[in-house]
Formats: C-alpha cells, sequence, structure tokens
C-alpha cells in the first residue's frame, strides 16, 4: 500500500505488475485523461495490487477522534490559473459518521445524513461501458469507466461527489485478498466516505461486466430567489450579459451546470504552467472585446511562434516543407499549388462578398444555390484537384471540427467572413485568429468576468432543467434550486436546447433550427517535452496534414515557464474514428503522426507528458467550437437563431455576427443578449 497521500490523491502507483507504465489516471474530476511520463510510447496492460489489511493507515477524515467530518470542499480547484480563482462551489450538506463502538473502517462510514435543504437523487447502476458500447477488459480499467459513468449521472442532477451519501457496488467473484475496486473509488471519492455496501454477486447482468455502482446523493438546494434575470450557462456569452446587466443596476443570478465557470475556456495546470484545452487564440486588432478583456485582467500575452518552416502534407505518407506563409512549388507539385492559389483566392474573394448581417441575400445573389449546396459541393463545382479539396478539408476541420460535406457553403463562407475571411482566420500573425495566447490560460477571461459579479450571483453544478413563462415572469428550476425572473437569458449551445424543458414550448422554428445544427468533433492532445526541439531545428511548430488522426498541430510553449508544447488539433472525420479507440492507442497514434510528419526533416524528442481532451464526451458542450448549418438552414434560420421567445433571450458565440465561434463572438454575443434585455425592461417600465 502507499502512503496515505498517495491513497487519498490515488495516485497511488502499481507496487507489483507491469512496470515501466505508470498508470494512465483519470485526473480527479474523471474528465480530461492526463498521461504521465514514464506511460509514453509503451504499451501492455497493468495490474493495481491493492493489499487489505489493518496495517493500511487511516485516511485523515478518520482521525479526527471519532468526529463527524463533513466533506471537505475546496474553494479553489487544480486548475486555478494564477490570477483568478474559480467562484467557490455550494458546500455539501452531507454530514458522516460512525456510531460509538462500531468499528470503523478508512474506506466508508456507517451513517451518512443531509444536514440542510436538499434533494435527494438516486442514479441506476453504472458499468463500466465505453460511450462506444465497449468494455475494457480489464477489471481495474471497468471500474474507472463505471466511476466515470457515474459521475457522469451524477454532473447531469447537479451533484457532486461529495453530496453522494449512499453508494452500493457489485463485484463480480470478489476477492477479498485483491480488492481491486479499492484506488479506483478511493481516487474518486477523495476525502469524501459515504455509507457504503459492497455486494459480492456471481454475475452480473450482462456477459463480461465484473463491476457495477450507484448511488443516492443529497443536492443542496438555495432557498426560492426573486432576481431581475437569470442568466442560464457562465461561458463567456452568459457570464459577459451578466455583467453588463448587474451594470446597469439589474439582480443577477447565473446558473451553470458545471463545477467551474469558463464553458469552452478551460485552463489547466501542466508542467509548472497553464495549457488550455479549449480556446487559446485571441488577436489585438480585430478582436477588440478580448484584447479589452485581457488587458482589463493585467494578463500577459504570448505572440503566436511563426518563425521558421512549416510542414504541410502532400499526400498519403509524403510531406513538404515550407517557409511560414509561403506554399514553394516545385516541378512535381507546381499544378497542384496553384491550384490551391487558385480555389482558395476564389474562396476568399467570394466570402468577402458577404454581408454578414444579410448572408442569405448577400449571398444567393452571388451564387442562386449557395446555401443549398455543402461547401465540398461548392469547392468541387469549381473544378478542383484532389490536393485543393484537401487543403480546404483541413481548414474546415481545424476551424469547426466538421468535413466540407457538413455545412453549406453559405454557411461556411458567412463564418469566414465573421472573422475577416478565411485567410485572416487561419493566419497565425498580426490580425489572425491565432495571433495571441495567454500566458494564464483564457480561462481568465471568464473568472476575471464572474469575479465582478455580485457575491451570490453565480450558483455552479446547477444544470437548468426547466424554464415556464407564467403570468408575467419566468420561472427556472435548476438542480440547486429555483429561480424567478422578469427575464431569462440562455447562453447554452443550440443543440443543448432540447435538454431543457420549455413551458410553453420553444417556437417550432427555433426548436427546428436548434435540433438542426451540429457541433464539431474537436479534441486536443497536448504533447509537452523537455525543449522546443523543432525550434532548434528550424520549424515553427504548424504542421497540416488530411491523413489524421490531427489535421494541425502548433507550438503553445510558455517560454517564461520553460513549457513546450505542441498542441495536435484531431478535429473532424479522423476525431470520430480516433476517439473509439483505447486511450494507450489514441496517444500512440498522435505520437507516431507526429514522428511521420517531423521525422524525415528532424530528430524527434521523446514526449514528457500529454494532456487530451475530447469535447464530444463533454456534457455540457457536447462538441465545439460552434454549432454549423447544413443545406438551406441558414435560409430558414437566418434570424431565429436571435430571436427571443416571450421572456427568453438567446446568446452564445453562435448567434454572433462578427467572430462567430469565437471568444470574441461570444463575448459579443453576450453584450447583444444585455442590450436586448434592458431594451425590453426599459420599455415594461414606460
Ligand atoms: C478546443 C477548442 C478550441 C477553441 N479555440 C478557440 C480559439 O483559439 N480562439 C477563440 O476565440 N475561440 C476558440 N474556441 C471557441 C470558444 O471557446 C467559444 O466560442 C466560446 O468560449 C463560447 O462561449 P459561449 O458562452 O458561447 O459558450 P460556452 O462556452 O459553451 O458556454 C455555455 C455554458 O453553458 C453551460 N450549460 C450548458 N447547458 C446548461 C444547462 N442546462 N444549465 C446551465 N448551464 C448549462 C455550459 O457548461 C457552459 O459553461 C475554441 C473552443 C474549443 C472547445
Amino acid at each position: 500500500m502507499g502512503t496515505e497521500d498517495q491513497q487519498r490523491n490515488g495516485a497511488e502507483r502499481p507496487r507489483s505488475g507491469k512496470t515501466g507504465r505508470d498508470r494512465l489516471l483519470c485526473n480527479a474530476k474523471f474528465g480530461c485523461i492526463r498521461i504521465h511520463a514514464g506511460s509514453l510510447r509503451s504499451s501492455g496492460s497493468y495490474s493495481l495490487q491493492v493489499k487489505p489489511g489493518p496495517e493500511e493507515p487511516l485516511p485523515r477524515t478518520e482521525m479526527q477522534d471519532g468526529a463527524p467530518a463533513r466533506s471537505a470542499v475546496s474553494a479553489t480547484t487544480e486548475h486555478d490559473s494564477r490570477r483568478y480563482n474559480d467562484p467557490p462551489k455550494q458546500k455539501s450538506t452531507v454530514l458522516t459518521s460512525n456510531p460509538y463502538k462500531t468499528r470503523s473502517s478508512p474506506f466508508y462510514r456507517h451513517i451518512a445524513q443531509s444536514t440542510g435543504p436538499c434533494n435527494l437523487v438516486t442514479t441506476a447502476g453504472q458499468i463500466g461501458i465505453r460511450p462506444d458500447g465497449s468494455v475494457p477488459l480489464d477489471p481495474v480499467e471497468q471500474i474507472e469507466q463505471a466511476l466515470t459513468n457515474l459521475k457522469h449521472c451524477l454532473e447531469a442532477a447537479g451533484a457532486d461527489v461529495t453530496d453522494i451519501m449512499k453508494l452500493t457496488y457489485y463485484i463480480v467473484d470478489f476477492d477479498h485478498t485483491n480488492p481491486q475496486q479499492r484506488v479506483p473509488i478511493l481516487a474518486f471519492l477523495g476525502d469524501h466516505r459515504p455509507a457504503t455496501t459492497l455486494v459480492p454477486v456471481p454475475k452480473l447482468a450482462l456477459p463480461g461486466i465484473m463491476f457495477e455502482i450507484e448511488a443516492t446523493a443529497a443536492v443542496p438546494q438555495h432557498a426560492t430567489e426573486k432576481v431581475d434575470v437569470v442568466v442560464v450557462g457562465a461561458g463567456l456569452s452568459g457570464l459577459q450579459a451578466a455583467v453588463d446587466l448587474q451594470k446597469a443596476g439589474l439582480r443577477v443570478k447565473v446558473l451553470e451546470a458545471r463545477d467551474r465557470v469558463g464553458g469552452k475556456t478551460w485552463s489547466q495546470v501542466a508542467q509548472g504552467s497553464v495549457c488550455d484545452v479549449g480556446a487559446a487564440w485571441i488577436n489585438d486588432t480585430n478582436q477588440s472585446k478580448m484584447f479589452g478583456l485581457a488587458q482589463r485582467y493585467g494578463l500577459d500575452l504570448i505572440t503566436q511562434n511563426t518563425s521558421g518552416n512549416i510542414i504541410v502534407d502532400k499526400g498519403v505518407g509524403k510531406h513538404k516543407v515550407h517557409p511560414y506563409g509561403d506554399l514553394l512549388a516545385d516541378a512535381d507539385d507546381k499544378e497542384d499549388i496553384d491550384d490551391i492559389v487558385r480555389v482558395r483566392n476564389i474562396f476568399e474573394a467570394t466570402c468577402q462578398q458577404i454581408d454578414i448581417s444579410k448572408p442569405v441575400e448577400s449571398g444567393i445573389a452571388l451564387r442562386k444555390d449557395l446555401d443549398n449546396i455543402t461547401f465540398e459541393q461548392w469547392i468541387r463545382s469549381l473544378g478542383c484537384r484532389e490536393h485543393a479539396v484537401n487543403a480546404l478539408t483541413i481548414g474546415a476541420r481545424a476551424m469547426l471540427g466538421v468535413e466540407p460535406r457538413d455545412m453549406s457553403a453559405l454557411y461556411f463562407l458567412d463564418y469566414c467572413k465573421a472573422g475577416g475571411g478565411y485567410m485572416l482566420m487561419r493566419s497565425d500573425c498580426k490580425d489572425g485568429g491565432q495571433y495571441l495566447r495567454v500566458t494564464e490560460g483564457t480561462q481568465s477571461f471568464s473568472r476575471g468576468l464572474a469575479a465582478e459579479l455580485a457575491p451570490g450571483a453565480l450558483v455552479l453544478q446547477s444544470p437548468v432543467r426547466s424554464i415556464e413563462q407564467r403570468g408575467g415572469g419566468v420561472r427556472v428550476v435548476s438542480a440547486r434550486g429555483t429561480f424567478e425572473a422578469s427575464r431569462v437569458i440562455v447562453s447554452v449551445p443550440t443543440p443543448l436546447y432540447s435538454e431543457i424543458a420549455f413551458d410553453p414550448p420553444l417556437p417550432a422554428e427555433k426548436l427546428a433550427m436548434a435540433s438542426s445544427t451540429r457541433l464539431g468533433d474537436y479534441c486536443k492532445m497536448i504533447v509537452f517535452y523537455a525543449k522546443p526541439w523543432w525550434r532548434e531545428q528550424g520549424f515553427c511548430g504548424l504542421t497540416q496534414s488530411c491523413h489524421g488522426p490531427f489535421a494541425v498541430t502548433r507550438d503553445t510553449s510558455v517560454d517564461a515557464d520553460n513549457h513546450y508544447s505542441l498542441t495536435c488539433f484531431v478535429v473532424g472525420q479522423p476525431a470520430r474514428d480516433w476517439i473509439l479507440l483505447p486511450p494507450a492507442e489514441r496517444q500512440t497514434a498522435v505520437l507516431n503522426q507526429i514522428a511521420r510528419i517531423f521525422g524525415p526533416f528532424a530528430k524527434v524528442d521523446e514526449p514528457i507528458d500529454v494532456v487530451e481532451q475530447i469535447w464530444q464526451n463533454e456534457q455540457w458542450s457536447q462538441g465545439c467550437p460552434c454549432p454549423v448549418m447544413g443545406p438551406g438552414m441558414l435560409t430558414k434560420y437566418e434570424d431565429v437563431i436571435r430571436a427571443s421567445a416571450g421572456r427568453v433571450h438567446f446568446v452564445g458565440t453562435e448567434t454572433a455576427f462578427e467572430w462567430k465561434g469565437y471568444m470574441e463572438g461570444a463575448v459579443r454575443s453576450g453584450e447583444r443578449g444585455a442590450r436586448e434585455v434592458l431594451l425590453t425592461l426599459n420599455k415594461a417600465k414606460l
């Protein structure tokens, strides 16, 4: 058995069993996967051997002289940036204790009771089945997957692990000399020790399933409160709307489903620095809102590295080196490169003629069927060669996580114009979409906005499940309480509207719009190195490839922290295939691709750490960065996407005119939503 701290963090390494491979650890949140050095580039199974017995040291909560222990809920989390802490989570009401003269255990308590107003939540038994329906063969992986699934159930109900009162788990052929469930369960629970029952069973309902777990939790409830405006979602759009409304003197409540603010901005501590697993880049010219926020919060900005060469895919197994910003042709690829430049120029020129305030009218004036055909059909209609199709496929994947066949030509043209044009959006230089990164991470923008809200104005872990408009007001029911208001601003991504019960229902057009939008398949794998080996060999870190798993890499180092990384964007169709692989194979596939692309031109170092983020697996995002529209949808829903429904208003990056899909668009949409509400409330007063 490891030390007490190792047990408490669930970070114990296998004492026996295979060596040379650290455990793949789900992080404390059972979300993002962190793969530690030592695990890299090796495969094979591992086993956990944890011996039970009285010699095991007691976790600290058990050593408090038998006094009841309240779950420790920290005001900050591991994702803290340097300047802004996460807003505090609500304290659990669950109190656990042991009765007089009953045998105590370091692993569970005999009594759990809720000491405050709460809603009881109970979950069905969760088994170790992955989102794709497969089941790990390894029993410990199965247990970890079952715990991940349980965590998702709890999150859906707004419950924290510390709200669990009772855990019951069923183990097939339980061997008390080798209790394999112990380490994963302790990692899942942290300091919390609910009342627990282990039930050994001969078999479970499905063949091959060795473990099943269910929980009962007590979710603390706020007293019903009346405010002026409820904002659903604490991403950038919702927070900006809330800050503006508060500045105008209104009482605001922001209800956020996750246990953190920021939505698709998410900055994690890694390698003594911060890495962005969500949004990463801004610029200081045409993204004036983001640059303004960076200045307001005193954030340090890093200019994206563009010195050196890039490496571009020439076809399966072949890559070519170009200086950044140039496509150099030689005898064998001159026709291909000329064609890429020709098609890209037509794309850029067409996109520049779109009027973002009237995309349908301006687009259809250019070509009648522009919204009725897919972007792929449009580029092929330009008579281009396969190489040009590939180049624009990389663009569509990297920008939206979709394939050119998944969106209408007009939708993509308008999307690009919203950010100044395709070339600007794809650029890592001044004025471009990837010009500046934030040393403290982009979640600092969200944390900064949240810190401007009045105390108590933000409720985390509070998914909104219903919005009722009745008798001149709105009633918003969330996992942690009911709030009444004059107006509501919904900032959740359009495909997630269906998770909220609207009464009366949203207008049919709004529902049809929401269900027809599609989120991108978008993952990041951030690979850390001891030194920036690519720079030392003349490369800036940018690579582009149509033959996945990743489409693009960029240098995301923070030199001031001696933190060197390449972020690999696994996006679009290759991402749909890649996420079905087991974690170790996903990592191997990315590392192999790095070796394949850089290998012919540079000596590739061994990585020291890897962080992976799969946005499709996030229940409060379900993909990213921005829901896209298929053929015909923009014509039908151009205005519907921003239209309010009675007292319910809608913001979110997808509703923006400028920099749709980006942080800038999110903030601008939040400002628009706040203006809309203020206008209606002032009108109501007249
Ligand atoms: C991998 C990735 C890379 C990106 N790269 C960039 C980049 O480099 N530059 C850039 O500018 N942008 C980038 N973006 C896009 C940018 O992150 C988003 O445009 C922006 O953050 C969206 O903000 P939002 O408020 O519209 O939505 P969100 O951030 O999605 O906020 C919505 C909030 O609503 C919450 N929510 C959902 N359902 C409910 C419910 N029922 N009840 C309560 N709350 C709920 C969610 O938890 C979330 O916090 C990237 C995004 C990702 C994921």
